[in-house]
């Protein structure tokens, strides 16, 4: 019954050679080149065409299949043109409409021929309807599989997809890649069954365990998934284990004065994590650690020893950070416990003024800067090292993957050899995700906080509530006691947020005549930046004004009270980094986020998020339930492979197997190892850390 109308849509007729390249690029937009990206393809869902359904069974929802005699047939013109015919079986009627008509459409559909119509069921007026179904003739043989429905993108039909995808099934080899052995040992499906299950399910199929992916067959997909992962991620490491970096084992007493010189003592967590460090040091083959510390833990002291065991050694040591203020911060710091024992350093920032930049310059490149602290500055083209063997990003989650590797590349070009690398972060990464994209790295942990520390007192307060706030400066201004003010992230202009800074400062100063107020912003010359940073660490400004560029790192233990204006504009991370400015002393610190009513339903929950917790791996985990972890870890930019059908949150027992197959598998199956990173990972591989 060619008759039929197949659509209600027209199909404008085009050169077959531009449509099959711009069927190409729809192709594209859903990452679909290979004939292995089309075979993990996988529906979003099914519709059953198994069956016919009687009419009166029809329920609003559901796809159905239909069979019956057309009973009415007509051309409406108001109150829109459109094409009306009621259908009619044994069991009762309903209305098929289409919306777009086009001509002798009407003539296809004459009353008392017999047809079958497939669509979604919709509520109408009375009773139900099916809008544009597809027609074709009654009593042909149904399907015996459930009909895939799969993710698309503008303009790309059901039909044209199926119909590829169905072609690189017939055409590739879908060969198990897992060997008996390990399919018995965590009782996994085989491939090819597997995956002609989740394109075209038999009928019978357990539909909620397909929509949940918790069906065998797609346990084994999402298996393979992790599987590929943690063989790239064990290649990498292997990689690292077998490239060179110079041992650093640390001679002299260097390290033995600096711990001597402490004001106080490391805690054990720090101890324990200097030592793993130390060791990793000693090494021939470079070391990548992650050292996860939560805000104030106390992780620039650990960075120290790091430093100093390398000098010792006689390697140059290279710190990088993510703003200006924290490298001067640092070098301060450091300086001050590592000057006195002879460690000779500079620091670099896109704002040294000339000769300044080049005695800076000089210094790192004969060397006699053995410790070198900066911006991104340290990784531009004319910045040479000396015998950089120790690389420390601070905030690494604020860097790229290229930027670490261009730090590292600077280390290689002075020593032949890679550096070894300790990157640094507040953020507290849960186990799972860790294992899935962390593998590669070791990883330290400071669980503590350094003793002493009282729980920071978080409030909210509406913003009419402000002047409550600056008598609480003011309170505790006079007891000795300094405070910051963060001014809010004006997302559209920096100029605009700026402004805004400037503005606070003017009113803040103005109200508060007897404070001594500070300003900070990004725009700031280097010199004013630096010296209002000076002048808050020795007490010399009450109030600090600022925009978010003290978000992270800057330690000021004195600073008691932290007042984020718009609190509720910031994401949790930035909140949490924010809060932990303060209650970095002994003395009883307090938060205060004042917010503007009415509040959205996100805002809320972050806000209460602070108000209920300071546990940064809390935060993290409730962070990672909004946003997702590709902000959360930066890992948008950092290269890795997002994972497109496991999810770390609730694959965890998939995940550890997954990684201890890869381990089993590297050893006894090289081949299949080989060949199921290849059919995975293909060209992505290349972007994996290495
Ligand atoms: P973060 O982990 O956020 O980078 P910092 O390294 O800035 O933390 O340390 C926070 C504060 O804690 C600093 O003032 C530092 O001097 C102090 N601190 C670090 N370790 C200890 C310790 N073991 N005992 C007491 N204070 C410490
Ligand atoms: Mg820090």
């Amino acid at each position: 019954m060619a008759s039929i109308p197949q659509s209600g849509r027209k199909v404008r007729s085009k050169k077959a050679g531009s449509a099959a390249s711009s069927l190409a690029l729809k192709f594209e937009r859903l990452g679909l080149r290979t004939a292995a990206d089309f075979i993990v393809h996988l529906p979003l869902r099914y519709e059953d065409e198994t069956r016919v359904t009687p009419i009166a069974q029809a329920s609003v929802g559901a796809h159905v299949v239909l069979e019956g005699e057309i009973i009415r047939s007509e051309m409406q013109l108001r109150p829109r043109r459109q094409l009306h015919v009621e259908l009619q079986d044994d069991s009762g009627k309903i209305d098929l409409r289409w919306l777009h008509v086009y001509p002798g459409q009407l003539g296809r559909v004459p009353v008392g021929r017999r047809i079958r119509a497939r669509g979604e069921v919709r509520s109408r007026f009375h009773g139900m309807e099916l809008i544009h179904p597809l027609l074709s003739e009654p009593g042909t043989e149904l399907p015996s599989t459930l009909t895939p429905v799969y993710p698309s993108t503008d303009g790309l039909s059901q039909a044209s997809l199926r119909k590829a995808i169905n072609e690189a099934l017939a055409q590739s080899d879908l060969s198990d890649t897992l060997p008996e052995a390990i399919r018995a040992e965590y009782q996994l499906a085989p491939l090819e069954p597997a995956i002609r299950t989740l394109h075209h399910p038999p009928a019978d199929v357990s539909l909620s365990q397909l929509n949940t992916h918790t069906h065998p067959a797609w346990q084994r997909i999402k298996f393979d998934e992790l599987l590929a992962q943690q063989l790239s991620l064990a290649q990498a490491r292997a990689a690292r284990l077998a490239q060179r970096a110079h041992p650093l084992p640390g001679q002299g007493n260097l390290v033995q004065a600096l711990r001597a010189s402490l004001p106080f003592t490391l805690t054990p967590a720090q101890q324990h994590v200097i030592a793993q460090i130390s060791a990793d040091l000693g090494h021939n083959y470079p070391m990548l650690r992650l050292l996860q510390g939560d805000v104030g833990s106390g992780k620039t002291i650990v960075a120290a020893f790091a430093a100093a065991q390398a000098i010792s050694s006689g390697a140059q040591v290279a710190i990088m950070v993510p703003t200006e203020i924290l490298a001067g911060q640092h070098y301060q710091k450091l300086l001050a416990l590592l000057e006195p024992l002879g460690v000779q350093s500079a620091w670099l920032t896109g704002s040294l003024n000339t000769s300044e930049r080049r005695a800076a310059m000089a210094a790192i490149s004969e060397g006699s800067a053995q410790l070198v602290i900066g911006t991104q500055a340290l990784i531009q083209e004319k910045t040479q090292f000396h015998r950089l063997g120790l690389v420390i990003l601070d905030e690494q989650h604020r860097f790229g993957v290229g930027q670490r590797l261009a730090l590292n590349r600077k280390g290689e070009l002075t020593t032949d050899v890679l550096p070894h690398q300790l990157s640094m972060s507040a953020t507290p990464i849960p186990r799972t995700l860790a294992m899935t994209f962390f593998a590669d790295m070791d990883v330290s942990i400071i669980d503590s906080l350094p003793p002493g520390r009282l729980p920071i007192l978080t409030k909210l307060f509406a913003d009419i509530r402000r002047d409550e706030v600056l008598a609480q400066i003011s309170i505790q201004v006079r007891s000795g006691r300094q405070a910051y003010w963060v001014c809010p992230l004006v997302e559209e202009s920096e100029t605009l947020q700026l402004q805004t800074a400037v503005d606070t400062y003017e009113r803040l100063s103005a109200l508060l005549a007897d404070l001594r107020v500070g300003l900070m912003h990004g725009r700031l010359p280097a010199q004013e930046k630096a010296a209002t940073m000076q002048a808050f660490h020795a007490g010399d400004i009450d109030l600090l004004v600022s925009t978010t560029v003290i978000e992270v790192g800057v330690d000021v233990p004195n600073a008691t009270l932290m007042v984020i204006e718009h609190a509720e504009r910031f994401g949790l991370a930035q909140l949490h980094q924010l809060r932990g400015r303060v209650g970095r002393g002994t003395h009883e610190s307090a938060c205060v986020l004042l917010y503007q009513p009415p509040l959205s339903g996100i805002a809320r929950d972050r806000l209460r998020a602070m108000y209920e917790t300071q546990d940064g791996f809390e935060i993290a985990r409730r962070d990672l339930l909004q946003r997702g972890p590709g902000e959360l870890l930066g890992l948008r930019q950092s290269g890795q492979v997002p994972l497109r059908f496991a999810q770390w949150e609730s694959d965890e027992l998939l995940i550890t197997q997954a990684k201890a197959a890869a381990q089993r598998l590297s050893i006894e199956f090289p081949e299949h190892a080989r060949a199921h990173r290849q059919r995975w990972m293909q060209e992505r591989a290349e972007y994996l850390r290495g």
